[in-house]
């Protein structure tokens, strides 16, 4: 049996080829046909590009439905799609190539010189929604291609995610990962072809790549593709949709928008919440506004989901739910032992959805294991009585704004090395937009204090924009413990209520 997670979802659309799959507001409406055809087209590209299996894919290409095609096209030729965040800069993806070392980079049009100067042994090409090179190699591909059989433990895609230390990790995922995850949540959040979700996610991540199009794919439902959220548009098309989702912050961007109510939520059966944490007053205010209960599920890069509460019975504010089928979640104190429900310590996973490791990082990935194979998330949580999960905090410092991880160690690193710094501590800070704003505290050197506006322009020129803080704070000393460890605890205190 051919495990390509191609072969599964191609299985449950082929019947239904003629049918729209991508619907664009107002204007052009994908088939299910048109995505095979177009991503058979794109395989044959890439194997002529001199891809074989299990080499490297990586795309740095702004939202269209050729880039889920491009997806589609590396699982199909049995390669490893590497997404990456369009906000990403030069620093950045230089260690991402020369990391996975990529055969083919696709980027967009504007991108090429510089991507092509950063990896001279990959071909580059060019993606930006109809026109660049990889369409212009693809037309005149045939438009069936079989899949390559892959075994279960094969990859399908490495998601980058930042290291604690500041070097981001790849993640490996298999065909195994991805397919048994999409089918639970098929499953769990009772997707049919009926459905038509409201897709307003990046694709980079795998929140709006895996979780949102896997359930439609699957399911054979249509996706209406925003190319980005904006409260207003979502308010419009909602009457539109029956599933939207979003990070915390689409909800709280969505209450804030005068023309959102209940009238505009008449045709919606399920909003889904995840990749940060939902706070009490959003769930509440927008069942109070909308009449939905928000259902909030957790995941990350590592496992794909984990927890979810759910369709049918009740969704406690605050946790996110229980274990999904098939998937073995523990809390565990620091010398490994379960906690009891009620106990805090650190959520651990096990199942078809795990990862296969970090890339070329033996010693790391074993670190995050346990002997019995549980995966160590770093987040912490409690068991409540019913068997529901709660988060609480991260183990780590891990910050979390619009979704997007930011690890605080990479930040303040680029700007002690910045002209006129002596230290700095980047942390979270609780916003209304954001969830958490990325803030940083610098200790300047004796009279070379730069601004905050070009301390943050120097940060802007290095590194993706949702990582530079939005606000820096100048102080003479930095607290410390008697360690000497900077206490992130008081300063997240004192610039909270700031
Ligand atoms: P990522 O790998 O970017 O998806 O980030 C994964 C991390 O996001 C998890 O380890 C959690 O810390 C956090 N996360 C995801 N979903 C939730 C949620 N519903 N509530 C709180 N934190 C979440």
């Amino acid at each position: 049996m051919n495990a390509n997670l191609y072969a599964l979802l191609r299985d449950h659309f082929a019947e239904h080829g003629e049918q729209p799959c991508i619907l664009h507001p107002g204007g052009a409406v994908i088939h299910y046909d048109d995505l095979d055809a177009t991503s058979a087209r794109i395989a044959h590209v890439l194997v002529a590009s001199g891809c074989e299996k299990g080499d490297r894919v990586a795309a740095q290409v702004d939202k269209c439905w050729q880039a889920l095609a491009l997806y589609l096209a590396c699982l199909r030729a049995g390669l490893v799609y590497l997404p990456l965040n369009t906000g990403y800069q030069k620093s950045e993806l230089t260690y991402f190539f020369g990391d996975a070392e990529p055969r083919v980079i696709v980027c967009s049009m504007e991108k090429l010189a510089t991507i092509g100067a950063l990896r001279p042994e990959a071909t580059v090409l060019t993606l930006s929604g109809d026109e660049g090179t990889l369409l212009d190699l693809a037309r005149d591909a045939p438009e069936t291609f079989d899949s390559v059989v892959a075994a279960p433990d094969d990859l399908a895609a490495i998601i980058y995610t930042s290291g604690t230390t500041g070097r981001a990790k790849g993640a490996m995922l298999t065909h195994r990962n991805l397919a048994s995850n999409a089918l639970t949540l098929v499953d769990a959040w009772g997707f049919t072809r009926g459905d038509v979700l409201l897709h307003a996610l990046p694709l980079y991540h795998v929140h709006g790549l895996f979780v949102a199009c896997h359930c439609a794919l699957l399911s054979g439902s249509r996706i209406l593709w925003l190319s980005k959220f904006d409260a207003a548009d979502v308010t419009k098309l909602l009457p539109h949709a029956s599933v939207m989702m979003g990070v915390p912050t689409f909800y709280s961007r969505l209450l804030a928008e005068p023309g959102f109510n209940e009238d505009a939520c008449r045709s919606v059966r399920l909003f889904i919440s995840g990749s940060a944490p939902l706070l009490p007053e959003t769930f509440n205010e927008f069942r109070s506004r909308s009449g939905h209960a928000i259902l909030e599920r957790y995941g990350m890069s590592e496992t794909g989901m984990n927890t979810s509460n759910p369709l049918r019975g009740e969704r406690i504010c605050g946790s996110v739910g229980p274990p999904l089928p098939g998937v073995a979640v523990r809390v565990a104190n620091s010398e490994g032992r379960a906690c009891l429900p009620g106990a805090i310590g650190g959520i651990e996973v096990k199942g078809p959805n795990v990862f296969a490791g970090y890339w070329r990082m033996p010693d790391k990935t074993r670190d995050e294991f346990t002997a019995d194979g549980f995966f160590k998330t770093g987040d912490l949580g409690e068991l409540l009585d019913n068997g529901y999960v709660k988060i609480v905090g991260r183990a780590t410092d891990l910050i979390i704004t619009g979704g997007l991880n930011v690890y605080p160690k990479e930040i303040e690193e680029r700007i002690d090395a910045l002209p006129g710094i002596a230290e700095s501590a980047v942390i979270g800070v609780p916003d209304p937009d954001f969830g958490e704003a990325v803030t940083a505290v610098v200790v300047a050197k004796a009279g070379q204090a730069p601004s905050e506006a070009d301390l943050i322009a120097a940060l802007k020129a290095e590194i993706a924009n949702f990582k530079v803080p939005k606000r820096v704070h100048f102080v003479d000393e930095l607290p410390r413990n008697a360690m000497g460890k900077v206490e992130k605890n008081t300063l997240r205190q004192r610039y909270s209520a700031s």
